[in-house]
C-alpha cells in the first residue's frame, strides 16, 4: 500500500488566505522589504517568488537589489533606515549573500519586530521559551512553521507522538525541533554525529528530514505508517540533459510510510506562504501596540 501524499499547495493556499484575510483588516497594507546583494541566480529567483506571493496575499513588497561589492557599513545603514521606517513592517535579507558579508551580524541588525525570517537571536530565544507554544504568534522561521501547518492541515497528530528531526541547522532543523516541542511532540534531533541514524529515525511517528543529502532516508530507516516530511531539495541529473528535483527521502519510502510529502510540491510552497503570514503578524503588532 502506498503512502498518502501530502501535497503542500492546499495547505499553502490556506496560509495565504489567512494572511490576506488578516491583512485587509489593517489600516495599512503590510509592507515587506526584501534586501538582496550580488548576482546569485537562486537569490534572484527566491526574491521574485516572494514578490509574487506578496501580490497574491495583498501585501506590498519592495526589493533593494545591491551590487556584489556592497560593503557591510552600507548594508547596516540600509537596515537601520528600514528599521526606523514606520511604513516597513517586515525586512528579509535574502540568502545567499556575497561571501564577504557576515550573515549573522546582518540578521542581528534587523529590528526583531520586523524579523519575518525569525532568525534574530531574540526571536530564536522566544521560540525556545516554553510559555508561547507553537500557536503563539511570534516570528519564527518560515519552513518549520510551514511544516507544522502542513501536518495540521492533513490532521496528522503531533501531540504526544514521537518526532525525529534529521538536521540541526539554524534555518530548519533546530527551529523545527522547537516548533514540534511547542506542539507537544517528544522530539529527538539527529545529525551527522548521530550513531545508527536508522535506529533513531525508526522511532519516529513523525519524521522530518532536513539533511540536505539526496535520498539519505531509505525505506529501512522508516517506521511503517510514519508521517514523513521531506524538506530537502536537490537538482539531480535525470534523463538526457534534464535536471530534476528530488529530496532527502528515497521515493521507495512511499511503500513504508503512512504519509509522505512529495518533492517538488511538498514543503516548498509552504515556506513562502508562511513568510507572508509572518509579515502580516509583524504588521499587526507594529500597527496595534496592544498586540505586542
Ligand atoms: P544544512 O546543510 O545547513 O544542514 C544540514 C543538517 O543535516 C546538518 O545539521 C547536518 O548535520 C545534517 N546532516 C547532513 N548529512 C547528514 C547525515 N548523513 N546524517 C545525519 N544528519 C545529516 O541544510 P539546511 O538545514 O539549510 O537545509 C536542509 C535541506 O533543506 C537542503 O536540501 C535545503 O535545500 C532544504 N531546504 C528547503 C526549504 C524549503 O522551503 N523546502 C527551506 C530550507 C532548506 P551536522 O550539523 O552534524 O553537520
Amino acid at each position: 500500500m502506498g503512502a498518502r501524499i501530502l501535497a503542500g499547495a492546499p495547505a499553502a493556499q490556506a496560509i495565504l488566505a489567512q494572511a490576506s484575510q488578516r491583512a485587509v483588516k489593517l489600516p495599512d497594507r503590510p509592507h515587506l522589504v526584501l534586501v538582496r546583494a550580488g548576482t546569485d541566480p537562486a537569490s534572484l529567483s527566491y526574491v521574485r517568488g516572494k514578490q509574487r506571493h506578496a501580490d497574491i496575499a495583498g501585501l506590498r513588497s519592495t526589493v533593494h537589489a545591491l551590487p556584489e561589492s556592497v560593503t557591510l557599513p552600507e548594508l547596516l545603514a540600509l537596515i537601520a533606515t528600514l528599521n526606523a521606517d514606520r511604513d516597513v513592517h517586515g525586512i528579509l535579507i535574502q540568502l545567499p549573500l556575497p561571501a564577504h558579508l557576515p550573515v549573522a551580524l546582518l540578521q542581528e541588525a534587523v529590528d526583531p519586530r520586523k524579523d519575518v525570517d525569525g532568525f534574530h537571536p531574540l526571536n530564536v530565544g522566544r521560540l525556545w521559551t516554553g510559555g508561547g507554544g507553537s500557536d503563539h504568534p511570534l516570528l519564527a522561521p518560515c519552513t518549520p512553521l510551514g511544516v507544522l501547518a502542513l501536518l495540521r492541515h492533513y490532521e496528522i497528530p503531533v501531540a504526544g507522538r514521537r518526532a525525529v528531526v534529521v538536521g540541526r541547522s539554524d534555518i530548519v532543523g533546530r527551529p523545527m525541533a522547537a516548533v514540534l516541542l511547542g506542539a507537544d511532540a517528544t522530539v529527538t534531533v539527529a545529525h551527522r554525529q548521530t550513531s545508527d541514524l536508522g535506529a533513531v529515525t525508526r522511532e519516529a511517528d513523525v519524521l522530518v528530514v532536513a539533511a540536505g543529502q539526496p535520498w539519505l532516508m531509505t525505506p529501512d530507516m522508516v517506521r511503517p505508517g510514519a508521517a514523513v516530511v521531506d524538506v530537502g531539495i536537490h537538482r539531480i541529473p535525470g534523463d538526457g540533459h534534464q535536471l530534476h528535483l528530488t529530496g532527502d527521502v528515497h521515493p521507495e519510502v512511499a511503500n513504508v510510510a503512512g504519509a509522505l510529502t512529495p518533492v517538488p510540491g511538498g514543503v516548498g510552497p509552504l515556506t513562502v506562504a508562511q513568510l507572508m503570514l509572518n509579515t502580516v503578524i509583524a504588521a499587526e503588532r507594529q500597527i496595534d501596540w496592544r498586540a505586542v
